[in-house]
């Protein structure tokens, strides 16, 4: 495995396509060749190559974890009640993306679907709420988290579309009447920073039923792990993921910070960072990580060869 991804670290560091992402200008501030990738076992044992523990912004990459909470707290049929479960093939801030009969959003990986969420994090107040979340994030991880608050403040400030869908959501009572609560939520949410292996570690989380392989508490019920993971499979990488299934066939979620993770439950959490992102948001290094990694493991779940 170790050799594995610094053969990968060696391959992929010179590629120079993609560019980090700018909408949000704190996010393109980021080197463009910061480059790591971690994998963490259910064991809790990680290898790790290049600079894997430099630091970045969860942004989307929180998506699957924030709906992980809310399954956990409200259960599934609440949840689905305000969020489907279905593609879009749509980009990640598309506006039209709430269903026609329903106006629920498709699914809990687009940003419609993430504030819908976000709206449902308990709390008496909005530090409460961030507690109650950040608990959650760090029971992942397993250790304590920041939130980079220049990059959440950079977020709010150019949130024009996601302001948007947010007021658009209340048009049609999907959330409440606490619009910039649950901005301010979704924004924090997007700022939490993280490591390589801090991510990855979130990822073997999920690949060990729910359950931290170092802390060994259970951050999620391993009923709802399932959930979690059937969505960042079907609607994980936005637009290309039917492309991702095709040609990777694990499930996955990217982030425009340059961020993408990667599950194979019950063995271990695969995560890469690397700023350059293509059209469609997703490390342009970490795309060829995952697809050479994923041949060479022969993880993709529908190219499994009988031995
Ligand atoms: N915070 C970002 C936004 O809502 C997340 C997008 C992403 O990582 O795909 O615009």
């Amino acid at each position: 495995m170790q050799t594995l991804i610094e053969l990968l670290h060696n391959k992929y560091r010179s590629l120079s396509t993609g560019k980090p992402a700018s909408y949000i200008p704190e996010l393109a501030k980021a080197n463009a060749q910061d480059f790591a990738i971690v994998i963490t076992t259910v064991n809790g044992e990680q290898f790790c190559a290049g600079d894997f523990d430099k630091q970045f912004t969860l942004q989307s990459t929180s998506k699957p974890f924030i709906y992980g909470m809310a399954l956990a707290e409200y259960g599934r049929e609440e949840v689905i009640s305000k969020v489907g479960v279905e593609p879009t093939g749509e980009a990640f801030n598309s506006i039209v993306e709430l269903e026609k009969r329903t106006h629920r959003p498709y699914n809990p990986m687009i940003n419609s679907g993430a504030i819908a969420i976000s709206s449902l994090i308990k709390g008496n107040n909005l530090k409460n709420r961030e507690s109650n979340m950040m608990s959650m994030f760090e029971a992942f991880a397993g250790h304590q988290l920041e939130i980079s608050n220049d990059v959440f403040e950079s977020e709010k400030l150019t949130a024009h579309r996601n302001r948007s869908i947010a007021h658009l959501l209340r048009h049609f009572d999907v959330i409440d009447e606490k619009i910039d609560e649950t901005l301010d939520l979704y924004f924090k949410q997007c700022s939490i920073l993280v490591d390589t292996k801090d991510l990855s570690m979130m990822a073997a989380t999920l690949a060990n039923s729910g359950v931290n392989p170092n802390t060994k508490k259970s951050a999620i019920p391993s009923k709802y792990v399932g959930d979690v993971l059937s969505l960042m499979f079907t609607c994980g990488m936005y637009d290309s993921s039917g492309e991702w299934a095709y040609s990777i066939g694990v499930p996955a979620k990217s982030g425009v910070s340059g961020a993408i993770f990667g599950v194979v439950p019950g063995e271990f959490g695969i995560a890469v960072y690397s700023p350059p992102i293509d059209e469609k948001g997703h490390s342009t290094r970490g795309v060829e990580v995952f697809k050479e990694f994923s041949h060479e493991c022969n993880l993709s779940i529908f190219r499994k060869t009988i031995i």
